[in-house]
This record gives structure tokens, C-alpha cells and sequence, in this order.
């Protein structure tokens, strides 16, 4: 009776949920948000220790069984159940998130957690095995992608314990993954669209050199209408009209919910992205060599023209986004 199209994998190994929130490090004093608390296996060892627990569930079904369960006992004043899709939730105050998800929105729930304020303390959260590998990824390992680079701009993100697929009922297709999420705070001061633009843009291929990428003429093309639109803008816009906008719709940005499978796609053979120079199949999509140079000049300036996304940290976007932004190019 259980609906795949909900997630609805039940854990059922008590010494795995005793487990996570043993790891969650929960205080006395804490206010938990659950996310799909289906039938309440986790949530019951929540309420043992937290001073509240606020579950939001989809299922009107596991609603009402959440609700018998816990009816009469001690618990029933310290949950609070919120029947209704998470993604179109608006979240309450919490403290620290703990859930084992629906897989099919991990992405969409990381960011609509990461944009939440005021912070919370952290999320312990079970993931699909890949995603969580990629959501810890580092550069050079063979799943670091955009979702890795986003996340961990915005957080630390930790791998705490693996959860072979016996664990669940009906079991899934694929193994299991728990991960801790420490959003920072404060964030690093950089507008989260121009950051998103060019993350997306560096991993569209990322074994790609990046001298490759932007010699793209579709590629050069965007960047210098965008150079355009911000010179004609400069003088009407202030900087801090600029700022207000820095992480202000991580979440509402649907492009933000990166899918295991788009991201995949960065590791198949390159070739139909491979755009020459002088192939002439685009054109109407038309840049100035002089833009070109400047572009290239921002690269080779900073010693980024070689190099490859699957191989550059943070701190080596953040570079390159600053270089690229100090001449008036932009990715949003
Ligand atoms: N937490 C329970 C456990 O560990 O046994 C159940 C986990 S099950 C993987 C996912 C739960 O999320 C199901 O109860 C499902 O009904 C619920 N769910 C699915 N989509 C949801 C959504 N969009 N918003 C809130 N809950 C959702």
C-alpha cells in the first residue's frame, strides 16, 4: 500500500534510527523539523529527546497513523504534524532538521533548507548513496559536479553513515547515505546568481579546460549581451541595489534543483560540445573579437585558461568570478 511516488521507504532497523539521532546531536532545548515522517519510527525517538518536533507530511494517510501513535502519550503536546507538501511549505522556526526523505526532491529540499532563515544549527538528512557522495564531493574526486560546488559554498557538509537498502521497507532500488549540513554563517559575500551562472556555465563540461568553454561563441555571445545590459545599467543602479538581491531566491530559483541525471551528463564523452572557432554553424550568435580578448584576458590573467572545473575548489571560482566581475562581465 505503500506509494513509490512518495518515497514511502520506511525505515524499519531501530539501531539505524537510533543511530541518526544519536549523531544528530540533539539538545533538550531544540525545536526538530522532520521532513516526511511517514509512520514515525524516527519520530518518536526525536520526541524522547527534543523539547519539540514539527513533522511535515504529504500523506493524509501517515498523518492520521502519526497521530494514533503518538495519542495519550506524553508526546502528543511536543509534535506538531503540518499535512502538506514540503516544497510548498513555508518552513517554521527550527533548530536542527532531521529526516529521512522522498529522494526524488533531495535537491530541491537542500536548497529550500539552505536558503532558510534564521540559520539552524545543522540538517541530518538521508540521501540517495550518490547524491549524498556528490553533495561531499571535492575537487578531483570523480562525483564533484555544480551540486557539490553550490553546496558546499553554502555549507559544510559532512558524510556520517552509510545505510545499505535492507534497512527500509519495501527496500529501494539503491543504498542509502546520511549526511550533516552546516550552513555558514555569515555566507561568503557573493551574489548566489552570478556565482549559480558561472558554475553552470564551467560545468557544462567539466573535464573542458576552461579556455575551451569560453572560447564558445554561444558562450561569448550571452556574456557580452549580459556586459551590454550592465553597462547601460551603470549610473541607474546602485551597488547596494546590487547587494539586496545576494541569496535572496536560492530557493525559489527552480534552476537551482539539480538532478543526479542532468549532472551525469558532465561526464559523457565531449564531443557534440566541442564548438571550433571558424565552423560558422551559429551565425547569427555573434560576439566582438575585442570582447573575446577581454574574456580571455580575465582567464588567462588569473592562470585559469587550462584548467578544468573537475579540478578547481571554491576558492578558485570565487577568484574567478571576482576577476571576471572587477572587468563588468556577469553571469546573471
Ligand atoms: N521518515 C519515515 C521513516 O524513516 O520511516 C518515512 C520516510 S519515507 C522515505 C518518505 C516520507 O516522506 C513518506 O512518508 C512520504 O509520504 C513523505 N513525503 C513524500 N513527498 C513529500 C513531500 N513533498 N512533502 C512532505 N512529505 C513527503
Amino acid at each position: 500500500q505503500f506509494q513509490k511516488s512518495k518515497g514511502q521507504h520506511i525505515l524499519k532497523n531501530p539501531l539505524v534510527v537510533q543511530s541518526i539521532v544519536q549523531k544528530a546531536g540533539l539538545k533538550s532545548t531544540d525545536v526538530v523539523l522532520e521532513i516526511g515522517p511517514g509512520t514515525g519510527n524516527l519520530t518518536l525517538k526525536l520526541l524522547d529527546v527534543a523539547k519539540k518536533v514539527i513533522a511535515i507530511e504529504v500523506d493524509p494517510r501517515m498523518v492520521l497513523e502519526l497521530q494514533r501513535r503518538v495519542q495519550g502519550t506524553p508526546f502528543a503536546n511536543k509534535l506538531q504534524i503540518i499535512q502538506g507538501d514540503v516544497l510548498r511549505t513555508e518552513l517554521p522556526y527550527f533548530d536542527i532538521c532531521v529526516a529521512n526523505i522522498p529522494y526524488q526532491i533531495s535537491s530541491p529540499i537542500t536548497f529550500k533548507l539552505l536558503s532558510h532563515r534564521p540559520f539552524f544549527r545543522c540538517a541530518v538528512i538521508m540521501f540517495q548513496r550518490e547524491f549524498a557522495m556528490r553533495l561531499v564531493a571535492k575537487p578531483g574526486d570523480s562525483l564533484y559536479c555544480r551540486l557539490s560546488v553550490n553546496t558546499q559554498l553554502l555549507s559544510r557538509v559532512f558524510h556520517l553513515l552509510k545505510v545499505n537498502k535492507n534497512n527500509f521497507r519495501p527496500p529501494p532500488k539503491v543504498d542509502s547515505s546520511v549526511v550533516r549540513i552546516e550552513p555558514r554563517n555569515p555566507l561568503p559575500s557573493v551574489s548566489f546568481k552570478e556565482w549559480d551562472g558561472l558554475i553552470r556555465l564551467c560545468f557544462s563540461r567539466k573535464n573542458k579546460t576552461l579556455g575551451a568553454i569560453f572560447r564558445q561563441k554561444n558562450v561569448l555571445a550571452l556574456l557580452e549581451k549580459n556586459f551590454k545590459t550592465y553597462q547601460a545599467l551603470q549610473g541607474s543602479q546602485t551597488q547596494t541595489d546590487m547587494d539586496a538581491t545576494m541569496f535572496s531566491d536560492i530557493a525559489d530559483d527552480a534552476s537551482m534543483a539539480i538532478d543526479i541525471a542532468e549532472d551525469r551528463e558532465d561526464e559523457g564523452d565531449d564531443h557534440d560540445m566541442e564548438m571550433d572557432e571558424n565552423d560558422g554553424t551559429d551565425m547569427d550568435i555573434q560576439s566582438s573579437s575585442t570582447f573575446k580578448d577581454k574574456v580571455l584576458k580575465v582567464l588567462q590573467g588569473g592562470n585559469f585558461e587550462q584548467k578544468r572545473s573537475s579540478k578547481l575548489a571554491q576558492e578558485d571560482f570565487l577568484l574567478l568570478l571576482s576577476l571576471f566581475n572587477r572587468e563588468g562581465i556577469h553571469f546573471a
